[in-house]
């Protein structure tokens, strides 16, 4: 039995920090050290206490002084989007119509699908995010992909094939009966299978029909444990069109509560223009408002009032994701980074170790997952990432002024991006390296994979 002994400034949260001077909400330790066995963290504290528990021939790795916190997560993304990002000059219905439509009929073909997955999750790690809830397109064949790519890694993802019957293109459309079975298909031979996790994913009221709504319905009443994911509010001519192809729901979110796809498990990515009624509905039933803020101000959908909504009086359960491609960084600290600006425009703050209290076990809270991952406490599983706040010069320069933790934390997400995340486990596994070995083997073997990576240097 092979074990590794990691030694670095670790940090990891208690619970949601009031102030940056609420020390019981975190546990920092400046010489800290975490015993990883078969996946898992068996031991984490003071380094000199890890390391006695440490078996003799444990592999030792130093990353001091970088700070060592659990693996970042991303609560919804797209995955057949990567070559949507950065498509200029649309809101969402136009954006979805000229770009992402046509894109994702191209995973009608699977080896397409493979090939995106693999650089998705690629990207995702490269970037210090160990799980994302993640929509595939319409067709079977991309989620197949997708959890192929992701159990060959052992991440624990979330992800659903997308439902989708109406208004959009014949090439990434479904019919009710056709969306209950694939659906069907995939959660028997995915969901629980080593990290899998499979999610119901109805696209958005505009392209499921009330019948297909209902077929979405019956899945979530059979499969209670599983999640179910879909958009919610984004923009106000998504809003009107939804009102009008259901006359009689008294609000957006009634269409989904008419069908009783709100509950703890269900996310809802955007929710920014909720009315008081909305937001009550959601806090009422433990539905969680997905913050999504460089899609928002990059399709200008709107400001999510993140500390409205937390301290409301029936407040909401809150993630925080990239939504690549409509988001523009799979960085969860670029993401952190446009949050605090969006926060801030509605008048607030957001301190630091709130925000990473918010991208490790917040979000893992909001997926109902915080037992397995979001901390570093002994039982979980041995997804870290590894963050250096001198990774650039311009950082290195700033970091001669940062005297506190907390600085520290607010630069890494001010200035930080794939650059600061110096390395990645999964599930004990050190990903970032092997990634780049494994890279460079098949780089000589995948002629798909070659592109991929001149595309990603270039
Ligand atoms: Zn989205």
């Amino acid at each position: 039995m092979t074990s590794t002994l990691l030694r670095g400034r670790t940090l990891s949260f208690l619970r949601w920090p009031e102030t940056v001077d609420d020390h019981p909400a975190w546990r920092y330790e400046d010489d800290g050290g975490l015993l990883l066995r078969n996946g898992r963290i068996v031991a984490a504290g003071a380094y000199a206490d890890v390391e006695k528990k440490a078996d003799e021939g444990a592999k030792k790795i130093d990353h001091r002084p970088h700070l060592l916190l659990p693996g970042l997560i991303d609560a919804h993304a797209h995955f057949p989007q990567m070559q949507v990002i950065a498509s200029y000059g649309a809101e969402l219905l136009d954006w979805l119509n000229t770009y992402t439509f046509p894109e994702e009929t191209k995973f009608q073909n699977a080896q397409h699908g493979r090939r995106i997955a693999r650089l998705f999750l690629d990207e995702v790690v490269r970037h210090g995010t160990t799980t994302v809830a993640a929509y595939c397109s319409v067709h079977r064949e991309s989620a197949e992909a997708f959890f192929a790519e992701s159990h060959d890694r052992n991440m624990l993802n979330i992800a659903g094939k997308v439902m989708m019957d109406r208004n959009a293109p014949e090439g990434v459309l479904d019919t009710p009966q056709s969306a209950y079975d694939d659906s069907k298909a995939l959660i028997a031979e995915w969901h629980g299978k080593g990290r899998q996790h499979y999610a119901i994913t109805p696209r958005f009221a505009i392209t499921s029909s009330p019948e297909q709504l209902e077929m979405a319905s019956a899945l979530c009443r059979e499969h209670p444990d599983l999640h179910m994911q879909t958009h919610l509010s984004e923009n106000h001519a998504e809003i009107a069109f939804t009102l009008q192809l259901y006359p009689k729901a008294s609000d957006y979110t009634d269409v989904y509560e008419h069908y009783g796809l709100l509950g703890r498990k269900s996310l809802f990515g955007h929710c920014i223009h909720l009315s008081e009624r909305e937001a009550d509905a959601l806090s009422d039933t433990g539905s969680v408002a997905v913050f999504c803020p460089t899609s928002n101000l990059f399709l200008g959908s709107g400001l999510f009032d993140y500390q409205r909504y937390r301290r409301r009086e029936k407040p909401l359960r809150i993630a925080t994701a990239t939504d690549v491609g409509g988001g523009t960084n799979y960085s969860m600290l670029r993401t952190m980074d446009e949050g605090y600006k969006v926060i801030a425009l509605n008048g607030e703050k957001l301190n630091p170790f709130q925000s990473f209290w918010q991208l490790t076990r917040g979000n893992a809270e909001a997926l109902s997952i915080v037992e397995r991952i979001g901390t570093l406490d002994p039982g979980s599983d041995a997804d870290i990432v590894v963050l250096d706040a001198r990774a650039t010069p311009a950082m290195r320069l700033r970091m001669e002024t940062a005297d506190t933790l907390a600085e520290e934390l607010f630069l890494l997400q001010t200035l930080g991006d794939d650059r600061a995340v110096r390395e990645v486990y999964v599930a004990g596994r050190a990903a970032k390296t092997d990634m780049a070995i494994w890279l460079s083997h098949t780089s000589r073997l995948d002629p798909a994979a070659a592109i991929g990576q001149s595309l990603q240097r270039s």
